[in-house]
């Protein structure tokens, strides 16, 4: 596997840093969870993986990119208005966020979370579909995770961005498959801007 990432630029904030690769584009892949975060006070381990698939996807469609740093003091993904939440909302008047997660192994391969204004991720998924369906990747749409209120999808969603939760199995990374996850989601998100 070609190595497509590069560093991006580092940024402190209140609640803990992150770093961005910002490109012209008003299109984003965020990784809220890249690094562990604390949720209403429990520390949540992290989705490391999702650093790294920011960064690829970024660097093969364009888009800009976000992940959070060690060491986070919130959770970007729950916390109303978070500075990385403020700074998503910023990014562009008609910002499009694409937010990756991992999730334990459900039965299905990817979970799309529609949010809680659906029709500002309409645009965002049937690419998803259809490039899973391509590839055989089982998948669901706002199973087991629909991206509730205070999730970065959601948030967005509320202030008139177009946003998307896209929850990963750990299965689908692991080194056999893990190109092909990349290829599959790349593929189904280039179909969004075509
Ligand atoms: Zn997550």
């Amino acid at each position: 596997m070609v190595d497509q990432t590069e560093p991006g630029r580092r940024v402190a904030s209140a609640a803990g840093p992150w770093s961005e690769v910002v490109r012209a584009s008003r299109y984003v892949l965020s990784a809220p969870h890249a690094a562990a975060q604390v949720r209403d006070g429990t520390p949540k381990r992290a989705e490391e993986a999702t650093r790294d698939l920011a960064l690829q996807l970024s660097a093969q469609l364009g888009w800009s990119a976000i992940h959070t740093e060690p060491e986070q003091r919130g959770d970007p993904n729950w916390d109303e208005g978070s500075p990385y939440l403020e700074r998503l909302a910023a990014w562009h008047d008609d910002v499009v966020v694409v937010d990756l997660h991992v999730m334990r192994p459900r039965g299905v391969d990817l979970c799309l979370g529609l949010g809680q204004e659906p029709e500002r991720a309409s645009r965002l998924y049937p690419g998803l579909v259809a490039a899973a369906v391509r590839s055989g990747y089982p998948l669901a749409l706002n199973w087991p995770f629909s991206a509730g209120p205070r999730t970065i999808t959601s948030q967005l969603q509320r202030r008139g961005r177009e946003a998307l939760q896209v929850e990963i199995s750990y299965t689908c990374l692991d080194a056999e498959r893990y190109d092909q996850t990349v290829a599959v989601l790349r593929d189904g998100l280039a179909a969004v801007v075509a």
